[in-house]
């Protein structure tokens, strides 16, 4: 059983993730979906809304089964060993994102040898979304359909709504 975990703030989830997901379940037995709880961040969702986000994204995804999602708070290398994982999922969009997942790569193996890293690269058309941009789209009343899910869409609508 291969067992991969997919780390993030998933704060709402994107067309993004949901690439990388796909990608990832071809690959590995079970994706773990790790929702990092990181109060920090101030995220704009709770952790049980971007859980139902992650959820109702994947309800009709064929490969569903493959697929948990989780809360954490702590060391992701921790959490990883506790789930027997053999890699953590990490998408790369351009050259910026390497820098701090190099050093985060390279720190988590220097803590678990066996665990590896997994950079995945989404579609061409997915490399400039993150969750920050399409909540500041979304905040200023632009179209986000083709950037989320449909609950995700719903779910920005009424957070920003007057
Ligand atoms: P973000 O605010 O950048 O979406 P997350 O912490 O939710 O941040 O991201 C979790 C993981 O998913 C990271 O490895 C990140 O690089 C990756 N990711 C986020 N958005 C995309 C995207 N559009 N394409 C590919 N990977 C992505």
């Amino acid at each position: 059983m291969r067992t991969a975990i997919y780390p993030g703030t998933f704060d709402p989830i994107t067309n993004g993730h949901l690439d990388i997901i796909n990608r990832a379940i071809n690959l590995f037995d079970e994706i773990i979906i790790t929702i990092a709880v990181n109060p920090v961040k101030k995220p704009l969702f709770s952790l049980n809304e971007r859980k139902n986000l992650i959820k109702n994204a994947l309800r009709n995804h064929s490969h569903k089964g493959q697929v948990k999602i989780e809360g954490f708070d702590g060391l992701l290398i921790h959490f990883a060993l506790e789930k027997k994982a053999t890699a953590i999922i990490r998408g790369l969009r351009a050259v910026s994102d390497f820098e701090y997942e190099f050093q985060m790569a390279l720190m988590n193996r220097r803590l678990a040898e066996d665990i590896s890293t997994v950079f995945m690269m989404p579609h061409e058309k997915y490399t400039y979304l993150n969750s920050t941009i399409v909540k500041e789209v979304a905040r200023l009343g632009g179209k986000i359909s083709n950037f989320v899910p449909p609950a995700v869409e719903k779910a920005l609508l009424k957070k920003f709504a007057k």
